[in-house]
């Protein structure tokens, strides 16, 4: 498939019709979705009444926007108006909500298109969209495996060129680790960088939105309409926007490369490494100096997390009653009850139907960590610890520019692997954590993939809003990565 840049610039010169993508676009997901699962809704209508629109514009001599004629699948977390949203959840069957999401308004103002709404874990909890009570989504390189998680589906539909990019929400690697299986860029901006209005909500001190693409210079050009202040979310940050784009192929001669130690540890498979190191070899080829760098929490970043994204989950996850979105289910009647009791046992009947496992799991573990007594031993400890992560960043980008690891400990997994071992699924996430725990932007590239053919992502993190030294590295690697012949699939 084309790339964003090549689709946009054909439909503004009106080398192609906006239909006409449209009509590709819908063609592949109707050849490829059966298997993969990618799409929880395909918004037909919708997107051939935008082409249509993006195509009198044009006619009527209008200048058209940056993402003209662009398809942009959005994971299901996100609020398209009239368009079934779930959020991969039983709780929100059936919910059409009546506006789009600030993201969402941004890419129709740029002219983009919107096939539809993709699949994800379950409220995005989870790191291979196998707790989606829709099902799994599979890889399109191996589909026995996870395309990782949990905006899996939005991975999936740019790796199977199905949408030229996508929007996922990344909070804890949602992003980075799915781009990195699928053999995708995604890219996490900086926390309050894209605005969260119309995303439902999991852990809002670290919910970020951010784009997949085929190639680097896609992330970017997405990026810059979906990036910028809005009043809608208090956590919108004011500051300018980077010129993404130009960032792409910018020069990387002189920038400092560190590389922490404790991200080639124990349980880093051999394969990943070497193929982590030699992306790195190629930048260092290309004019970066490399040199180690010590992030020394990072062993207790998946334990903080875990306490922080739960507390805060179990907070925004409270509004999920029956009263006003999506399921309710009405409790069997049982005779001598107050008012008072019969509204409670709607709740928890409610919320018993409507929550998979995982999800209660969350619940659980996070009204536990916020109860008196518990407070201070895990939610506040957990705060501290936070701090501590976000220093050793600040202390390593004293003397580096960048930050370069993997993106994930592994490739891909089988699909049912660790599904009965939270745990281990928990630490897949080992490497993308820190990053979101310190709302840094970080990016995944892909690099050369293992002998098998699996997909492996390099990781590059760097300064809060310096997305575009990420951007021109991560475009370095991809050149490098092209020089070699690694063609995309
Ligand atoms: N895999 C992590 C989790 O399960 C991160 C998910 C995410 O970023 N949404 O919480």
């Amino acid at each position: 498939m084309d790339t964003v840049v090549a689709i946009a610039e054909s439909v503004r010169k009106g080398e192609k019709r906006a239909v006409e993508v449209a009509e590709t676009a819908l063609a592949r997901i109707e050849e490829r979705d059966k298997d993969l699962h990618a799409f929880l809704a395909v918004a037909r209508d919708e997107l051939f009444a935008q082409a249509r629109a993006v195509d009198d514009k044009r006619a009527r001599g209008e200048a058209l926007g940056p993402l003209a004629g662009v398809p942009i699948a959005l994971k299901d977390a996100l609020c398209m108006r009239g368009v079934p949203t779930t959020s991969g959840s039983k709780m929100l069957e059936g919910w059409r909500p009546p506006y789009d999401a600030t993201v969402v308004a941004r890419l129709r103002a740029a002219d983009a298109l919107l096939p539809g709404k993709t699949n994800l874990d379950e409220f995005a909890m989870g790191s291979s969209t196998e707790s989606s009570a829709y099902g799994p989504t599979r890889n399109p390189v191996d589909p026995t495996r996870t395309p990782g998680g949990s905006s899996g589906g939005s991975a999936v539909a740019v790796a199977a060129g199905m949408s030229p990019a996508s929007l996922g929400s990344d909070t804890g690697g949602s992003i980075r680790q799915p781009a990195a299986f699928t053999g995708v860029v995604g890219l996490k901006p900086t926390y309050g960088r894209v605005s969260r209005f119309g995303l439902v909500a999991f852990a809002s001190s670290l919910d970020q939105i951010g784009p997949f693409a085929t190639d680097v210079r896609g992330a970017a050009r997405v990026l810059s309409v979906i990036a910028g202040h809005d009043p809608k979310d208090m956590t919108s940050l004011t500051a300018d926007l980077g010129d993404y784009e130009a960032a792409c192929g910018a020069s990387v001669r002189g920038l400092r490369l560190g590389v922490p130690e404790e991200y080639f540890a124990e349980g880093l498979d051999p394969e990943v490494e070497a193929s982590i190191r030699e992306a790195i070899a190629a930048l260092e080829t290309d004019g970066c100096t490399v040199r180690p760098v010590k992030l020394p929490h990072t062993r207790h970043a998946v334990a903080t997390y875990y306490v922080i994204a739960t507390a805060e989950a179990s907070s925004n996850l409270a509004r999920f009653d029956g009263v006003r979105y999506g399921l309710r289910v009405e409790p069997k009647p049982a005779s001598g009850k107050s008012q008072g009791s019969a509204l409670r046992a709607m709740y928890g009947a409610t919320r018993d139907a409507g929550f998979g496992p995982e999800v209660k799991r969350r619940i659980l573990l996070g009204t536990f960590v916020l109860s008196a007594g518990y407070y201070d031993a895990y939610y506040l400890k957990a705060q501290k610890v936070r701090t501590l992560i976000r220093r050793d960043f600040d202390a390593a980008f004293a003397d580096v520019d960048a930050i370069v690891c993997p993106t994930a400990p592994t490739p891909p997994f089988k699909l049912g692997e660790k599904t009965s071992d939270p745990l281990s699924m928990y630490l897949s996430d080992v490497y993308t954590l820190p990053a979101s725990l310190a709302g840094l932007p970080a990016i995944s590239v892909p690099c050369a993939p293992t002998r098998a053919g699996l997909p492996v992502g390099l990781q590059i993190i760097t300064r809060s809003l310096e997305e575009t030294t990420a951007l021109s590295l991560a475009a370095a690697v991809e050149a490098a990565g092209s020089r070699r012949g690694e063609g995309r699939r």
